[in-house]
């Protein structure tokens, strides 16, 4: 067993301060400690870390900033809502090359040694927690694998459960590599404000009625989200072994015979000493329309965000001429 397998199982996710920037080689783990009772110090620091990194660093201060001016309208599907962003920065996500020549060719932004010298960094195990300067969510963090190592969900997934418990003020959440993640050679999660997205209060308020029990493994429950518009699954326990397990078998019937990893965002939110881990299941990366080259073109890039309730697009003719029917035709293509 290794260091880390041992500190998994131990529950030995820590957050603990590092240095500036300067620092950014030591990316190890060999100063482990324990957090037992460290919860509420956790979250102090995470928020701390967050103002710290505006303090220090424009570009973020600015787009954090322009956040609470950003435009936002709403559908409205009956039982639920989906909610449209105009949010211009994010051009660099809803317009980023994912083709495997381009992301070869630049300088990866998830390696420590290309971040810029503004940036800085707390360690959550073998992660980095940094604040991402092209949010969604009002504190929006972007937390890279120390290596530079494929993104990938299946050998990592347990981190994820980690990482929602170590950072539970906040959701965490993965973009497939070909359904919206912007450095699909890099692996990392994100980690956004908690009650932002839509999916994950709908999920607990129509419970009654859109959500079905589908099939119990050991101590974890695998529910449908069903009349959603998309297809949702969700996986919850308290047992951190049980729900891998039952995630594992959930990946394996998605997954086709001898394919690469299932297209798939997954969100998860760790309450009341329970995991809630949402799967989204994807059909497509992006729309048709997304490359439509007349006047039907709309810049919304679906990743885990949009899938759970809030399109994001850059640009404000595209904001102002998105439609409900658009909304449906698209998460009926991608979900
Ligand atoms: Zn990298």
């Amino acid at each position: 067993m290794t260091q880390k397998d041992k500190q998994l199982q131990n529950g030995n996710m820590f957050i603990s301060p590092s240095g500036p920037s300067g620092s950014k080689g030591e990316m190890n783990h060999s100063t482990s400690v324990s957090n037992t009772g460290a919860a509420n110090d956790k979250l102090d620091d995470i928020s701390n870390f967050f103002e710290k990194q505006l303090q220090k660093w424009e570009l973020a201060r600015t787009n954090f900033a322009g956040l609470k001016t950003v435009k936002t309208k709403s559908f409205s599907f009956g039982d639920f809502e989906i909610r449209v962003q105009f949010n211009p920065a994010r051009i660099v996500s809803s317009g980023a090359k994912v083709d495997a020549k381009t992301i070869a060719e630049r300088p990866c932004f998830l390696c420590s040694t290309n971040l810029p010298p503004e940036q800085i960094s707390i360690k959550a195990g073998d992660y980095s927690v940094l604040v991402n300067p092209f949010p969604i969510f009002p504190e929006h963090f972007t937390i890279p694998y120390k290596n530079h190592v494929p993104q990938q969900i299946k050998p990592y997934f347990s981190d994820l459960l980690d990482l929602a418990k170590s950072m539970d003020k906040y959701v965490v959440f993965y973009n497939g590599p070909k359904c919206g993640a912007s450095a699909p050679d890099h692996l990392h999660f994100q980690a956004g404000t908690k009650n932002f997205l839509p999916l994950i209060d709908d999920y607990k308020r129509l419970r009654d009625t859109h959500v079905k029990l589908k099939e119990v493994s050991g101590e974890s429950r695998l529910y449908s989200f069903g009349n959603y518009l998309r297809t949702v699954f969700c996986i919850e326990s308290n047992e951190k072994n049980a729900l891998v397990v039952h995630f594992n078998a959930l990946y394996d019937q998605l997954k086709a015979e001898n394919a690469e990893e299932p297209l798939m965002n997954i969100v998860a939110s760790y309450e009341n000493d329970k995991w809630y881990v949402f799967v989204l299941p994807r059909k497509a990366f992006r729309p048709w329309q997304y490359t439509a080259t007349d006047d039907r073109q709309l810049l919304v890039s679906p990743a885990t965000v949009e899938m759970c309730g809030i399109f994001i697009t850059p640009i404000e003719s595209h904001f102002e001429k998105i439609t409900k029917e658009d909304i449906q035709n698209i998460l009926e293509q991608v979900g």
